[in-house]
């Protein structure tokens, strides 16, 4: 099994979702940098209050700011038998700076989903406001309403970058930095097209398909 993982798509493509499925099969830690980025800003630290402006306007913070939280994040030791980075590297200054650190990659997915239903998907997302659990208002709401499946906490958080304007923007950010990493990744042979339409659990299975076939 592969366990060296980088989940690659635009915003909403479902890479949480899978990477948090995957992550709880394998037994190996999903890295978001979205999700440390968050919590930094929730936190109030000055990388959170410098990083909450480039996110609210959906642009991408800055290469050295995310390239120094990864790098102390695969230091710890629960990296050891594999992790799935999450939105992680974003443009190639941060792939290159994955490769300089020699840290390797065994497959990158690359979760593909068009572009009418990123929309869908973005604008109706929510989370758990205790454990994050991810779900959507109507593809994939939680089994009582108002519950959180995993913990059963009941309120649930709104992302404030979710709206269709800065929606918009971060598709942008997308194709013009982060879309040249599937050139870069498959000229390495890493790159795993993933169809992302259909259910949840019909996506993952794509993904462990993959997964057990091995290198290359
Ligand atoms: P990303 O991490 O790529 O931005 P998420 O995993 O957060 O995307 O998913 C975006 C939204 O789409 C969430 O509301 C999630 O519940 C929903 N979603 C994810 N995968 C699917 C799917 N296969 N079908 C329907 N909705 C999905
Ligand atoms: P995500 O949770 O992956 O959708 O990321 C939310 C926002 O965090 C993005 O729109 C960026 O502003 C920022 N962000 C997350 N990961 C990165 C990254 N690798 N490089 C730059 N900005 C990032």
């Amino acid at each position: 099994m592969l366990t060296r993982l980088m989940m690659l798509g635009p915003p909403g493509a479902g890479k949480g979702t899978q990477a948090q499925l995957l992550s709880n099969k394998l037994g190996i830690p999903q890295i978001s940098t979205g999700d440390m980025l968050r919590a930094a800003k929730a936190a109030g630290t000055e990388l959170g209050k410098k990083a909450a402006e480039y996110m609210s306007r959906g642009d991408l913070v800055p290469d050295e700011v995310v390239v120094g939280i990864v790098k102390d994040r695969l230091a710890e030791d629960d990296t050891a038998d594999g992790f799935i980075l999450d939105g992680f590297p974003r443009t190639l200054v941060q792939a290159e700076a994955l490769a300089d650190a020699q840290v390797s990659l065994d497959a990158v997915i690359d979760v593909v989903v068009p572009e009418e239903l990123l929309i869908e998907r973005i604008t109706g997302r929510m989370s758990c406001a205790s454990c994050k659990q991810v779900y959507h208002k109507t593809f994939n709401p939680p089994e009582t309403e108002g519950v959180c499946d995993k913990c059963g906490h009941t309120e649930f958080n709104v992302r404030a970058d979710d709206t269709r304007e800065v929606v918009v923007s971060r598709l942008g950010s997308y194709r013009a930095k982060t879309e040249p990493l599937r050139t870069y990744y498959a000229d390495q042979g890493l790159l795993k097209e993933v169809d992302g339409v259909g259910e949840v659990d019909e996506v993952q299975a794509r993904v462990l398909a993959l997964l057990s076939e091995g290198k290359g």
